[in-house]
């Protein structure tokens, strides 16, 4: 099998890896990489009418955005995905092509996109020409994939980004009875230092702080991605506020977050057991929490903007790059009482890495929004660590290779560094061919 990397390749964003079998082409992931540019993947709009298969791991931008424009050049063929990420890439997609307009993805493609989904089942094998597929759980956000890929002789698995430890919402990822000859790997956080303490030691300190704002009478706006961050930072909030450890108070929703929600909720068979449960046989369903309140309008959100009380606004984008977020930037941001929460990744080049860098200064359309209220970062990830990377290779009966994708340069390498002593590895760069068995 032959592996063409055209995005994501010594870099994070725009996932899109094309494999090539005697018989078949399918395209791995078909993302976007936003930014304060976006750039897209280095597939020429011809090479895309060859394609027989395009398989998603999971709905986040970075793997899904370049769709609707492949669509648009005439592709004709199955995209394969699970039912939930179908319908997480619906409402991403589209409001994606809405807010941003990029100027290299034509949005003629997104009503055929939208009828050329296959849903398949997790452990659910399907054949495309000579191919074998399968997708297990990632653990990463609801719905989201690994990818193994069969030709008969050779076997890879393709992680897209997952996450070993289990959240709020979701199982960790399924690592057991995996068996390839060849991993492609994220390695978002790679690097040597990239090791995540405990989760409830950053949850208590960021708990702590959120009292402390709210006792001084201040706002919480927690920027953050519709789809996966937002609904595990609610759930987080809600239980919090149930068991009194937060005082009372709103917990806006802003965004699609809201919409995204109703997809978790009704997609619940794909969340971990103990929430199922919750709601089956408890009647206790955190998705319907009475602590959230839904923003829709924009008489609505100046309310929040401007009441007196204390509140916590969760809201779009995570990397405020657009989105509702800005607005409450706009009138909140020159508060000092009040207080940013960061708690997904920050892309170079975006006002949410400005912030996190000490920036006290915004540009948003033409103005110049000041900073005073405070931004504080709590490290919650949906990706594994370091530590937790390198032992998923471990786990990998049979594996000779492993190809390190989805990263930083320099964290990859690193990565690399600690994995080639027992496996060959390799970190390709944009456009490199890697031909494996
Ligand atoms: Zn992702
Ligand atoms: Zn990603």
């Amino acid at each position: 099998m032959k592996l063409t990397f055209y995005g994501a390749a010594s870099e994070i964003g725009r996932s899109c890896i094309m494999l090539e079998s005697n018989d078949a082409r399918v395209l791995l992931d078909c993302g976007v990489k936003i930014g304060r540019a976006d750039e897209y993947p280095m597939i020429e709009d011809a090479d895309l009418a060859g394609i027989d298969a395009i398989i998603i791991s999971h709905a986040h931008l970075d793997h899904s955005a370049y769709l609707p424009h492949v669509f648009s050049t005439g592709y004709n063929n199955p995209v394969y995905s699970t039912k939930p990420t179908m319908e997480l890439i619906n409402i991403l997609v589209t409001d994606y092509l809405r807010i941003s307009e990029p100027e290299n993805v034509e949005k003629t493609g997104l009503q055929d996109m939208q009828k050329h989904f296959r849903l398949v089942e997790f452990h659910q094998e399907f054949n495309v020409k000579d191919l074998t597929i399968k997708l297990v759980p990632a653990g990463h956000i609801l719905g989201s994939a690994m990818i193994e890929v069969s030709d008969g002789k050779q076997k890879l698995i393709y992680t897209g980004d997952m996450n070993m430890r289990g959240t709020r919402l979701l199982e960790p990822a399924y690592t057991q009875l995996l068996h390839a000859d060849t991993l492609l790997m994220e390695s978002t956080y790679g690097g040597d230092t990239d090791m995540f303490p405990s989760e409830k030691v950053i949850i208590n300190q960021m708990i702590g702080s959120i009292k402390e704002t709210a006792s001084s009478g201040g706002k919480i706006i927690i920027p953050s991605f519709g789809v996966g961050r937002a609904q595990e930072m609610l759930l987080l909030l809600d239980d919090y506020m149930k068991s009194g450890q937060i005082p009372p108070m709103p917990i806006y929703a802003d965004g699609m977050i809201n919409k995204a929600m109703r997809i978790h909720r009704h997609n619940v068979i794909y969340c971990r057991e103990e929430l199922q449960k919750r709601i089956l046989l408890n009647d206790d369903d955190p998705f319907k929490s009475k602590n959230f309140i839904q923003v829709g309008t924009v008489a609505e959100r100046k309310k929040v903007m401007t009441e007196k009380e204390p509140s916590i606004i969760v809201t779009t984008s995570g990397m405020l790059t657009g989105g509702p977020v800005l607005k409450y930037m706009e009138r909140l941001g020159a508060d000092p009482n009040n207080k940013v929460i960061i708690v997904g990744y920050q892309a170079e080049g975006t006002r949410g890495r400005e912030l996190v860098n000490g920036s006290r200064k915004i540009r948003v359309g033409p103005k110049l929004v000041d900073v005073n209220l405070k931004v504080e970062q709590y490290h919650l990830s949906a990706h594994s660590d370091r530590q937790q990377l390198v032992s998923l290779v471990g786990k990998v009966e049979g594996l000779g290779k492993v190809i390190l994708i989805h990263g930083d340069k320099a964290k990859s390498n690193e990565l690399a560094e600690a994995i080639r002593k027992d496996h060959e590895t390799s970190v390709p760069a944009l456009k490199d061919e890697i031909t494996v068995g």
